[in-house]
């Protein structure tokens, strides 16, 4: 098995019917650009910039982050690259900017929510993003997006900063940079065919979504038992997400763990997921997966999964038959 994935290394990812997906990367720091490009991901789909923050002593400078940016978007040498501005709070903190304690941090001043109090740092990160599209194909992408205000407020952030740039003569792709957003919190997964009209992209952060629309701490074993991916509630948030965005022309992406699963691929796929992100060293197994399904197949085990009243667990053994029928 190890032998065919060495063998997909440069391949695209296409499906059994020859449909072609991108298999693309989760990166902290440019450094895991080897780690992507050894395992020929198509795109790196989440670049999570809060490392950048949390591995400096003060905040980083506008030059700073415009030369790590800079470094990613050329060492993937014109294929896209998202990038999520900064998502700090939660359970990431930065010795230098002092969050308020806060009884549920997770529901708490975090992300975007942040970047819109404090416009000095957003703004400072937005201006070296911009600068470093000149050197690639970059997607700037908000997290934590709750309502259509928070979208256009940082979306309004960023357009100014365009103005101030161009008026300084300072170089930034015009022609081909997209603004997206996470999809993450249920509201914004409801209201998808809304934001689906503003936005460029989705991408779907599951780790988050789960644990919010499952009211269960993504991290707290005492009710791991209810962080259900295949949760019929989840899929079908998912499905709204996607055809939502495929209705008004616009791609969406998934950059949490789920996108990398092994039992979530084949569905995603029926779904018709444009874009899978996950840790590099998944992405060979992901597509071979691809290549052995056929997503008209994929059909029916969709409608079972979203429409049929099955447990999480239900669901896994029907796509575990299914793949092992179909592979
Ligand atoms: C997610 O929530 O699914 C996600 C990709 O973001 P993070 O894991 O960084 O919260
Ligand atoms: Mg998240």
């Amino acid at each position: 098995e190890k032998a065919e994935w060495a063998k997909l290394k440069t391949a695209a990812s296409v499906t059994a019917d020859g449909k072609h997906f991108d298999v693309a990367a989760n990166i902290g720091t440019p450094k895991d650009l080897v780690g992507a490009n050894d395992n020929g991901a198509e795109a790196i789909g989440l670049y999570r910039t809060e490392f950048l923050y949390m591995d400096s002593a003060e905040l980083p400078s506008e030059d700073d982050q415009f030369e790590a940016y800079k470094e990613v978007l050329e060492g993937m040498k014109g294929k896209p690259v998202v990038v999520r501005t900064m998502d700090i709070g939660g359970d990431k903190h930065l010795p230098y900017l002092p969050l308020p304690e806060e009884m549920n941090p997770f529901l708490g001043y975090r992300a975007i929510r942040i970047s819109l109090d404090r416009q000095d740092i957003f703004r400072t990160q937005l201006r070296a993003l911009l600068r470093a599209s000149a050197y690639g194909k970059l997607r700037i992408m908000f997290p934590m997006i709750a309502t259509l205000q928070e979208f256009r407020q940082a979306k309004g952030i960023l357009q100014e900063e365009m103005a101030k740039l161009k008026a300084e003569g300072i170089a930034y792709d015009e022609q081909e940079l997209q603004v997206g957003i996470m999809i993450e919190i249920p509201a914004a997964a409801v209201l998808a065919d809304q934001f689906a009209k503003e936005v460029d992209f989705f991408s779907i952060g599951t780790n988050d979504l789960i644990q919010y629309t499952m009211a269960a701490d993504r991290g707290n074993e005492h009710v791991s038992y209810l962080y259900q991916p295949y949760n019929p509630s989840i899929l079908r948030l998912i499905k709204n997400v996607i055809d939502a965005a495929h209705k008004e022309g616009k791609w969406v992406g998934m950059c949490g763990e789920a996108a990398g699963d092994s039992t979530m691929v084949p569905l995603l796929l029926g779904m018709g997921l444009d874009e899978y992100s996950m840790s590099a060293t998944s992405i060979l197994r992901v597509r071979s997966l691809m290549k052995h399904l056929d997503t008209q197949e994929l059909q029916d085990l969709v409608e079972q999964a979203t429409n049929v009243s099955l447990s999480n667990e239900e669901n896994e053994k029907l796509v575990a038959q299914f793949v092992k029928e179909h592979r």
